[in-house]
């Protein structure tokens, strides 16, 4: 099982399926065409990483499930 937890930022997405592609066990499109978190453990860390540098709007945030710590989109300076 894997730390690194991802969410979906439905505001964001635009229902462009690289995500469910990826990673088709994590991410799903709903009702209305839009990315959700089906099952956060649905995929290694890698792919849950590829997963979001590879969405086009940048919709999906990582965070270390244990330190809370965000890690993609890397924190602003
Ligand atoms: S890759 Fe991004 S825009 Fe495409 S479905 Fe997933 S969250 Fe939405």
């Amino acid at each position: 099982m894997g730390k690194f937890k991802p969410s979906v930022n439905q505001a964001r997405c635009i229902g462009s399926g690289d995500c469910t592609e990826t990673a088709p066990a994590v991410f799903q499109l709903d009702e209305n065409g839009k990315s959700e978190v089906i099952d956060p453990d649905g995929a290694g860390d890698e792919t849950i990483m590829a997963a979001a540098r590879g969405c086009p709007v940048k919709a999906i945030t990582v965070v270390n499930a244990e330190t809370g710590a965000q890690l993609f989109p890397a924190a602003k300076r």
